[in-house]
């Protein structure tokens, strides 16, 4: 065979295996996961291919996942019949970061403290396929790909800065197509290969592994056999001896070894709701999404009629992106499969609003065909239906969270998604309905916990028309608002919108429940109290003082009128009823600057 090659690894490989082979310690046995999650991501890769393509899995139609462990000499061996990797893919995949995992994986290293003690981390976020040398000090992995009619051998070791490639031409080693990856575990790590804790790890980490899953076991299989009459019997009459002899035979036990099937392949959202568990919904949210938390809802349902689909939705307990980075696009966050087919997770708001790409789920539907391309779904009627069940779907899971009776469930959401929804108020007017009863807001009979408009609008006074706000960029400052005084001298209840894009949001909504939305810091605000006799005779006194103001004040005011809205301040500043609110200003302002 042609000599092997040696390459260097990206630094930040060389960093990483440092890290796992000295300083992390506990959860070793993460590394099978990573393994099979590798394992089944190629197998996903050629069943995709399959379908336009009959020629690439002609040869081994089986797609499956097979793990030997060899007690005797520690070793493991993880075999898949998927996509493989040309010597090209060797080079680039097992020796960069390119991949999302890994990359979490570092910058939460990078962010923790304690860099490198903190080996929890690896649990929450995996490092892929280094996590080999977690439990291996020399690792060798042989693949074919159907692209190249050759079978490469990438062999690296623990505590090494470089690999090496070279073609496998043993014979013995040769596979169809697929990769074989194969651990030479280390001293202390010896013991992972024993078949009964291999089958424990994949029954525990990589149940909802959507290909069958073998491990080589030792079974046995009960035998009867004839057994010889024992001579030092003592014997009876000749006739029940005879009798005797026929019956003798003993249950015996044969041992052997064969490939036993250890992973339930059924997907979880082809199963029955009522026999899911939430415990089950959630392994399976941590397991799909290679999340640490549990999700904060999760919604499991079927829609059949104009179009059929299953789906499994979940709200996760926290923002990727940190409160206060506002939606980003694109989301790896729902897993399209049509027939149980991997199709994609790479989408743009084809099947949930930007403002909902948060919620994260699956998606199995038998309408689209399985060549679905980027445009067929943006085109697609199928998909516009899917995409408003989904909507509906997530808006009554975060309903649910809101009426569940921990109220901190939805303190919690709220606090992680609510600027998302206020984003809806503003983009999607078509789903005000859904999205208004889940917006919440200080008020000022409320400053510490926050009301949702139905809680509003029931404490409205019986004389009341509208939901009175006022935009500001702190509560202190709201609460300070001269505008207010009146309003709360009549114990009148005002939204304090506090965050800048509060006030858009809520002139998006217009009105709630057929109340309008009024903004107290424009002018004319009625307050239902109009006493035209006692204003015509205020006019009448003090109309001259306003002129005088005016002309003193120039341009600097639009105008000067008499004010029904103030009880011990004097005067105020407000904004004109269709020029921008001070609040708006200040953002113009500050965006500007
Ligand atoms: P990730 O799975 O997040 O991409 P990994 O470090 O686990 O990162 O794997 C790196 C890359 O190596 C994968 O993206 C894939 O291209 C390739 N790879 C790893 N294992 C296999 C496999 N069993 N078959 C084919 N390709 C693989
Ligand atoms: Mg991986």
């Amino acid at each position: 065979p042609p000599p092997a090659e040696k390459f260097e690894y990206q630094a930040e490989v060389s960093r990483l295996m440092d890290l796992i082979v000295n300083s992390l310690y506990s959860n070793k046995e993460v590394f099978l996961r990573e393994l099979i999650s590798n394992a089944s991501d190629a197998l996903d890769k050629l069943r995709y291919l399959s379908v336009t393509d009959s020629e690439i899995a002609k040869d081994t139609p089986n797609l499956d996942i097979r793990i030997y462990a060899d007690k005797e000499n520690g070793i493991i061996t993880l075999t898949d019949s998927g996509i493989g990797m040309t010597r090209q893919e060797l080079v680039d995949c097992l020796g960069t970061i390119a991949q999302s995992g890994t990359a979490k994986f570092m910058k939460a290293l990078k962010d923790s403290k304690d860099a490198g003690g903190d080996n929890n981390l690896i649990g929450q976020f995996g490092v892929g396929f280094y996590s080999a040398f977690l439990v291996a000090d020399r690792v060798i992995v042989s693949t074919k790909s159907p692209k190249s009619d050759k079978q490469y051998v990438w062999e690296g070791e623990a505590n090494s800065s470089s690999f090496t490639i070279q073609e496998d031409t043993d014979p013995q080693s040769l596979i169809p197509r697929g990769t074989r990856i194969t651990l030479h575990l280390k001293q202390d790590a010896k013991n992972f290969a024993d078949p009964e804790r291999i089958q424990k790890l994949v029954k525990n980490y990589s149940q909802f592994v959507s290909f069958p899953i073998y491990t080589w076991q030792e079974k046995g299989i009960t035998k009867e056999v004839e057994v010889e009459d024992d001579p030092t019997e003592t014997k009876k009459d000749d006739q029940d001896d005879q009798t005797e002899k026929k019956k003798k035979t003993k249950k015996v036990v044969e041992r052997y070894w064969d490939w036993e099937l250890t992973n339930e392949t059924q997907p979880i959202w082809l199963r029955n709701p009522k026999e899911v568990t939430t415990q089950e919904y959630n392994e399976f949210y941590r397991k799909a999404f290679n999340e640490y938390l549990d999700p904060l809802a999760s919604s499991h349902f079927t829609t059949e009629g104009e179009v059929e689909f299953r789906s499994i939705l979940y709200v996760p307990p926290v923002s990727p992106t940190g409160k206060d980075d506002i939606v980003n696009q694109k989301t790896k966050n729902i897993r399209l499969y049509v027939k149980r087919v991997f199709i994609s997770d790479d989408f743009d708001g084809e099947l949930f609003p930007r403002y909902l790409s948060f919620v994260k789920g699956v998606v199995d539907s038998h309408d689209l065909p399985l060549n679905v391309s980027r445009e067929i779904l943006q085109e697609s009627r199928i998909v516009r239906i899917m995409k408003k069940r989904l909507m509906r779907k997530a808006f009554d899971m975060i309903l649910g969270i809101s009426l569940s009776e921990n109220r901190g469930d939805y303190e919690n959401f709220w606090d992680n998604f609510g600027k998302h929804l206020k984003l809806g108020c503003i983009e999607d007017r078509e789903n005000h309905k859904r999205i208004a009863p889940l917006l919440r807001f200080f008020s000022s009979q409320s400053e510490n916990d926050m009301i949702s408009l139905d809680e509003y609008v029931e404490n409205m006074k019986p004389e009341q028309k509208a939901i009175y706000y006022i935009a500001s960029d702190s509560i202190t400052s709201a609460k300070n608002a001269p505008f207010l005084e009146k309003i709360l001298e009549k114990g009148l209840e005002v939204l304090y919108l506090v965050e800048p894009i509060d006030e858009v949001a809520v002139q998006s909504l217009k009105a709630y429940k057929d109340k309008d939305f009024v903004d107290i810091s424009k002018e004319d605000l009625d307050l239902g109290d109009k006493n035209e006799e006692k204003e015509a005779a205020v006019k009448k006194e003090f109309g001259q003082t306003c002129d005088w103001i005016k002309k003193r004040l120039g341009d600097k005011v639009a105008n000067v009128q008499i004010s029904s809205r103030l009880s011990s301040s004097p005067c105020v500043l407000v904004s004109g009823k269709f020029g921008w609110s001070a609040n708006m200003e200040r953002l113009m302002k500050a965006q500007s600057a």
